[in-house]
């Protein structure tokens, strides 16, 4: 018997829908909510309901709007713990990391957008050979329809419906299927915060239904996805008839570049929790490690070391490190990548295959795994080339900067790289030669909203943050007036 009946919200209502998917807890394996499994009729419903909402929101002053999203933002603030709870249940992740991460950013991607909304200015030139002055208007777009997976559910959910409502558009959001609680809740707040029925809209159910139905509504000119590349090559060949206005945020196979002049011990802690936030689940983790020869041993050694101090186990718990992977399915996924590399000639030092897991009875069917290192893996191999998304982690040796940055770019992604050394000119010069559309030197995950986001070749499409979400989410107009 699930314990929550998750319905879709449209046009302000909670409605319920004729068929419902289960929802696992991934720590028990344990079916824990029923998720609407909604079709093209209810993602019409809730296009035609975001549609009747866009003329008096797109008018509401910047002013009100941003007043009603800092309301949001105090009610969310409020109820931290039910969504850190709820956040932990749906995705498997320790109730600790939710209330860290996930929960905080939620909150403060609706103050952000809301402040930057008040800030916002347009450009003028003034052309004086032809006596004219060129100013730029900005507009909102429409309905944007906003697909979300599911490792940071609602940081990445908030991340587009905030810059989104903010600059006047409405949305219909189709979050995974697999965590779909928290954006059920984040809806119950929005009615309780008086943003007007039809702003944000919520439908719940899979992918190839749901979400390819709103790709796919003419009356919906820009979807923003986060996901991976599959179903991103999916979304641009499907929505091609109707010239949508795209923002893809794709996949990683991150490197990490560690010189020896870095400072070791932050570097081997860093490049710890680079790799196994989340489980690994997240898109910006490390999943590659190249190490400079003259200190391969001793970092390998320390890197091991750090690693088997995490504790798996049940997410509710504090001390817990990591808790399950999303789904049965991806588990196996992730393990079988662990076998390719070690077929591929890769060394197993610890993890999956090599120590056995430490689990209470009520976590026995649940989807964990112990974070696995692998040393000397071909570059070739699959699992140094495509993405994992758990907690697995290659390391290589390295001669020269130039061997270093060749191999850290031989992927056919370009999501996020992190870079450790204590030399400035060199931080610099392979910062700029790293394919990645950002380039952590001696952090990993500090994130400035102001800055531009987002991925290079097959790491995705466009840029998400302040001005850049502007750019998105609003079209621009040049007026030429001669003088
Ligand atoms: P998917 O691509 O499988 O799914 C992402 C979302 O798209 C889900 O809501 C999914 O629904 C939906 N979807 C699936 N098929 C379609 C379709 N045909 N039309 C419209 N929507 C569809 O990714 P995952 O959920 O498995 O997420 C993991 C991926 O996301 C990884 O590759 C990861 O790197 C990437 N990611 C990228 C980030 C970035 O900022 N660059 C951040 C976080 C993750 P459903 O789940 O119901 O099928």
């Amino acid at each position: 018997m699930a314990e929550v009946v998750v319905e879709n919200f449209i046009g302000g209502k909670f409605l319920s829908t004729e068929k419902y998917l289960d929802s696992y807890d991934p720590s028990t394996g344990v079916v824990w909510a029923k998720i609407p499994d909604s079709s093209e009729l209810e993602v019409d419903q809730a296009v035609q309901a975001a549609r009747q909402a866009f003329p008096g929101w797109s008018r509401t002053s910047v002013e009100e709007r941003s007043r009603l999203m800092q309301h949001l933002a105090d009610i969310l603030e409020s109820q931290q713990e039910e969504f850190a709870q709820a956040e932990s249940r749906d995705q498997g992740k320790p109730v600790s990391l939710a209330t860290r991460i996930d929960i905080p950013r939620m909150i403060y991607n609706f103050r952000f957008f809301s402040t930057v909304i008040l800030h916002s200015t347009n450009s003028s030139t003034y052309l004086d050979k032809a006596e004219a002055i060129n100013y730029t208007t900005t507009a909102p777009i429409g309905v944007a329809g906003l697909i979300s997976p599911w490792n940071l559910p609602l940081y990445l959910l908030t991340f587009k419906i905030a810059p989104c409502i903010a600059f006047g558009n409405t949305c219909v959001c189709k979050p995974s299927e697999m965590t779909s609680v928290t954006a059920w809740m984040l809806s119950k707040a929005v009615v309780q915060a008086g943003i007007p029925p039809g702003v944000i809209n919520v439908v719940f159910g899979v992918g190839p239904r749901a979400g390819q139905a709103l790709v796919q509504h003419p009356h919906v000119p820009l979807i923003s996805f986060t996901g991976g590349t599959a179903t991103a090559q999916h979304i641009i060949k499907t929505s091609a008839p109707h010239c949508k206005k795209l923002s893809l945020e794709l996949g990683g196979k991150n490197p990490s570049v560690v010189f020896d002049d870095a400072d070791f011990e932050n570097c081997v802690k860093t490049c710890v929790r680079s790799s196994f936030t989340n489980q690994g689940e997240i898109c910006l983790c490390t999943s590659r490690i190249f190490v400079q020869d003259t200190i391969f041993q001793k970092f390998v050694d320390r890197f091991v070391q750090e690693t088997r101090k995490l504790k798996v186990g049940a997410p509710k718990e504090s001390d817990t490190n990591m808790g399950a992977l999303i789904s049965k399915e991806h588990l196996h996924k992730v393990k079988g990548y662990v076998a390719i590399a070690v077929q591929d000639g890769g060394l197993l030092l610890c993890g999956e295959g090599k120590e056995s897991l430490d689990l209470k009875k009520e976590n026995e069917n649940g989807y964990f795994m112990r974070p696995t290192v692998i040393i000397n893996v071909p570059d070739d191999s699959r699992s140094m080339q495509e993405e994992i998304f758990g907690p697995v982690t290659c390391i290589n040796s390295f001669k020269s900067e130039e061997e270093a940055v060749q191999r850290a770019n031989n992927v056919k992604f370009g999501l996020a790289a992190c870079l450790w050394t204590s030399d400035v000119s060199r931080a610099h010069r392979v910062g700029h030669k790293l394919e990645a559309g950002t380039v952590w030197t001696n952090c990993w995950l500090v994130r400035d909203l102001n800055m531009p986001f987002g991925g290079t070749k097959s790491s995705g499409i466009g840029r998400e943050g302040a001005k850049y979400s502007k750019e998105f989410y609003t079209e621009e107009k040049t007026i030429c007036i001669k003088i």
